[in-house]
């Protein structure tokens, strides 16, 4: 454990050397977890970038700069959270900026938040997956879950804590469009687990499962459509207050759902006769008072992807404000029927294969697969070789396996993953042999 991040890396040697060895000891006064307790270990220089927040990365200057600018308005939205959920607790709010093997988006560890170097995109849109992980700082880190049963409390309110901030910074749009995304992303998963609804419920029976097996977007969007149903009931500036109170009551400390709907039942008396709680908490599948988000943005951007059937391509000034997510969403409601020159064009047009945003590179390279447009393959091999994030590896090596249909596609999959494997996160490792048995 560490006494304070600014300080961990140079001067917390307490211990004398022996037989080649250094003690080091660290202090953390206080509690957390097991879990968000972390080890890095490399060849690290720093950025200030705010009163109480660092980014470290590999001594290489180009990669510290960049991440430097992309984190730039950290302390915004440090003191937005601030303001919406109470005094930030942990001091220090650091970043470390990891190699691309890294098999998540970001994690939450207190006081130096871990993230893939994937979120450095150079214009500041990375700013979105550290507001999720600045948003543990009160809902996950500071009240934890009592077992992986109750996951929802805390990514369900992570996620609502993180559109609140991204709103808050970002603009109400920006917001909305982010609830769109991941409503769709919750009516895929209730599919994907039509043969297993137990996985749909937000407090769920995990006994013998091992959690990385069932990870999916239930516990974070149907928790978060949860606690959007309650706010839609109440009102935002009680539900505010509600959230503030339940942060000081239960903060330090871990609970389960009941914890939660007691404390809710006591200080919003009578919700349970205006929401169904038990439903919302231990039935399957998504009830009908949720809310389906009516985002124009994504509505314009699903009927330019139906367009396209009739060869109609997106103008330059409908694009003039796209960043990665909005691209990623035109990809990804292409029609299936789209022809493989269709592809080309538009990525003559929009060199979508080249670009420095992994977003839209993967997304495009995925269309590109699913068509068998065999020119992108090398592109795709560089991708597979160069990143571990497991929401890359995912898409890709389904598209490849499953998508395609191609014999020769499931050859090419497993050689590069014979190939890249040893660069892989042991996570992402059991993920892409769990895409391999399943389709081949
Ligand atoms: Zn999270």
């Amino acid at each position: 454990m560490w006494r304070s991040a600014n300080h961990w890396l140079t001067t917390s040697v307490l211990g004398i050397p022996s037989k080649g060895r250094v003690v080091e000891e660290f202090e953390m006064e206080l509690p957390i977890p097991p879990y968000l307790f972390a080890f890095a270990v490399g060849e690290l220089d720093n950025r200030e970038v705010g009163p109480r927040t660092r980014v470290y990365a590999e001594a290489v200057t180009q990669l510290l700069d960049s991440a430097a600018k992309e984190f730039d308005g950290t302390e915004d939205m440090i003191r937005e959270g601030e303001r919406l959920f109470g005094n930030y607790e942990w001091e220090r709010f650091d970043l470390l900026v990891l190699p691309p093997s890294f098999p998540y988006g970001g994690m939450e560890n207190p006081r130096m938040v871990f993230l893939t170097p994937t979120v450095i995109k150079g214009d500041v849109t990375g700013a979105q997956v550290v507001a999720h992980e600045l948003a543990h700082s009160w809902t996950g880190n500071l009240i934890t879950n009592k077992t992986n049963e109750h996951f929802w409390l805390n990514e369900g309110f992570t996620t609502y804590a993180e559109r609140r901030i991204v709103e808050a910074v970002q603009g109400e749009k920006r917001a909305l469009l982010n609830i769109g995304i991941g409503w769709r992303g919750l009516n895929e998963d209730v599919e994907r687990f039509k043969d297993n609804m137990e996985l749909t419920k937000l407090k769920n029976n995990q006994e013998g499962i091992d959690p990385d097996d069932v990870y999916s977007q239930v516990p974070y969007e149907k928790g978060f459509q949860l606690l959007l149903r309650i706010e839609r009931e109440i009102g935002r500036p009680a539900f505010d207050e509600f959230l503030k109170k339940y942060i000081a009551t239960f903060k330090f400390k871990s609970i389960d759902t009941e914890t939660f709907i007691d404390f809710l039942k006591a200080n919003i008396p009578g919700i349970e006769n205006k929401i169904d709680l038990v439903l919302w908490t231990e039935g399957t599948g998504i009830p009908s008072d949720a809310f389906e988000p009516d985002s124009s943005v994504y509505k314009t951007i699903v009927s330019l992807a139906n367009e396209s059937v009739n060869g109609r391509m997106p103008r330059e000034d409908e694009i003039a404000e796209w960043q990665g997510q909005e691209w990623e969403l035109y990809l990804d409601n292409l029609p299936k029927s789209i022809e493989a020159s269709q592809v080309l064009a538009l990525d003559s047009r929009y060199k979508l294969s080249e670009s420095k945003d992994y977003e839209v590179k993967v997304s495009f390279l995925q269309r590109a697969i699913s068509c068998g447009c065999k020119a992108y393959y090398s592109e795709v091999e560089k991708t597979l070789k160069e990143v571990g994030r497991m929401k890359y590896l995912r898409p890709l090596y389904t598209a490849l396996v499953k998508d395609s249909g191609n014999e020769d596609d499931k050859v090419f999959a497993k050689r590069l993953f014979f190939e890249a494997r040893e660069c892989y996160h042991p996570i992402a490792q059991g993920v892409v042999e769990a895409i391999f048995g399943k389709h081949m």
